[in-house]
């Protein structure tokens, strides 16, 4: 790892700015070498990764170089997880190919991917298809080397999965949400219990997420509409019983992680999922963006109609209130004179072009075509993914909404309907867990199976 500049007083800056920022492993700064000793960041791929960043951002890069380094151990654990983020976002590669990508030497490489074969975490898997001399011998992840659980903790119903080390299903499950708070973890517990977990397999569990329907920050549940779980140690709990890491992070977020890892591999993306409410999920140059504690991508409670319908949330004309599942229902129900109506009904009755059905369908293209486009300005995504069973079930509504955003402003590439439907929350948080497990920042899963043939 090299960094450059020609002014050594950047170095006292830079000390100070990384101790600031409580990363004390620099042990001695000498002749432009800087040594590591010790640091405190979870894992040390991602230590790589914040001190570059650092690095970056505190010296020109101009001038002599001056080199990282670190322990031999340190150097070759922060080698050992390139090398298996290299292996599995390549599906398969040879060492030759991952040396050459990583800019390694082959003797290196070599000698990390025995480790990881003998870790049982890489397997190789038969030759590449090239006609040019010897055939290399291609890695692979071994995606059953552990499994993780996922949960979606939804307001009504709880799903659970049990995914290998590449998101392919073992087994799920779904149980009502208990109602009492006191009773979830020992219910989530008989939940994962009860489910067929693989046999055999090496590392057995590595991580556990579950997908909270409201804000949380910092492995903590911060607010939920819907339920209680505020101030609850769900995460700790769960840790006890199972003794492995687990994750609570918010479900549209996991969604957007799961439409990245799976399906739609771009920097920026905008991930919008319509259930009972409204979630953002944002990705913005490869990271999750969650704001300052957790509560960016509360798109539901943007304003779209000033002194419109009144929002459990204290404002007036919040786009939940106008397009989401329950609210399109609802007003479907009182233009028909019922008290509750199904998406399945109303599914019915805008195949057989009922004047209401379709009334409906406009107030839903018109009032996500106005949140998009503020989405658009906001966030300048690459992509749009709407997740909802109106343009799961009718796609052609996604050509009138793109036919709607006219600004001149806008610059996105398409919107496009979500790949992992249903499923989207429970396959990012396997993500979550299967990337914590591994030590890596990104992770993309060729799963063909969630592949929509757009
Ligand atoms: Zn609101």
């Amino acid at each position: 790892m090299f960094m450059s500049s020609n002014n050594p007083c950047s170095f006292s800056a830079l000390y100070t700015h990384i101790s600031q920022n409580n990363l004390k492993y620099f042990s001695k700064i000498k002749n432009y070498v800087i040594i590591i000793k010790e640091f405190r960041l979870r894992n040390p791929f991602h230590m790589q990764a914040v001190l570059m960043n650092r690095l970056d951002k505190v010296l020109n890069t101009k001038g002599d170089f001056i080199m990282v380094t670190g322990s031999k151990e340190l150097i070759r654990d922060i080698n050992t997880h390139l090398v298996l983020e290299t292996i599995i976002n390549h599906a398969t590669i040879s060492r030759a190919s991952t040396a050459k990508h990583l800019g390694l030497t082959k003797a290196t490489v070599s000698a990390i991917v025995q480790d990881l074969i003998n870790r049982k975490l890489v397997v190789e898997i038969g030759s590449d298809d090239t006609n040019l001399g010897r055939k290399p011998i291609l890695l692979s992840l071994n995606k059953k080397a552990g499994y993780v659980v996922s949960i979606d903790l939804g307001v009504d119903t709880t799903s659970a999965l049990i995914s290998d080390l590449a998101g392919e299903s073992y087994c799920m499950k779904q149980i009502r949400t208990p109602k009492n708070t006191n009773n979830i973890v020992s219910e989530l517990i008989n939940l994962i219990e009860s489910m067929k977990a693989p046999a055999n397999s090496p590392y057995g569990l590595v991580g556990l997420t579950v997908g909270i329907h409201g804000v949380t920050i910092h492995n903590q549940v911060l607010f939920t509409p819907y339920y209680n779980l505020t101030g609850f140690n769900l995460a700790d709990q769960l840790n006890q019983h199972f003794g492995v890491p687990v994750y609570l992070e918010n479900e549209a977020n996991l969604s957007v992680i799961g439409e990245k890892t799976f399906q739609y591999d771009y920097s920026n993306i905008a991930n919008i999922s319509v259930h009972s409410g409204i979630g953002l999920g944002i990705i913005i140059n490869d990271q999750l963006f969650t704001g300052y504690n957790g509560r960016a991508g509360e798109f539901g409670h943007t304003i779209v109609e000033i002194d419109g319908r009144p929002c459990p949330c204290g404002n007036l004309g919040c786009l939940e209130q106008y397009v989401s599942e329950r609210s399109l229902l609802r007003d479907f129900s009182a233009l028909k004179g019922k008290e509750e109506m199904d998406f399945e009904t109303y599914q019915r009755m805008y195949e057989e072009n009922d004047s209401d059905a379709l009334k409906i369908m406009d107030q839903f293209i018109k009032y996500m075509s106005v949140g998009i486009n503020n989405i658009l300005n906001a966030y300048n995504p690459e992509i749009v993914i709407i997740n909802s069973s109106f343009t799961i079930q009718f796609p052609h509504v996604l050509e009138k909404i793109e036919q709607c955003l006219k600004s001149k402003m806008n610059s996105y590439i398409k919107i496009v309907p979500s790949a992992l439907r249903d499923t989207s929350i429970l396959l990012g948080g396997a993500c979550v867990a299967i990337k914590g497990f591994l030590g890596i920042n990104n992770l993309k899963l060729n799963n063909t199976k969630y592949q929509s043939h757009q």
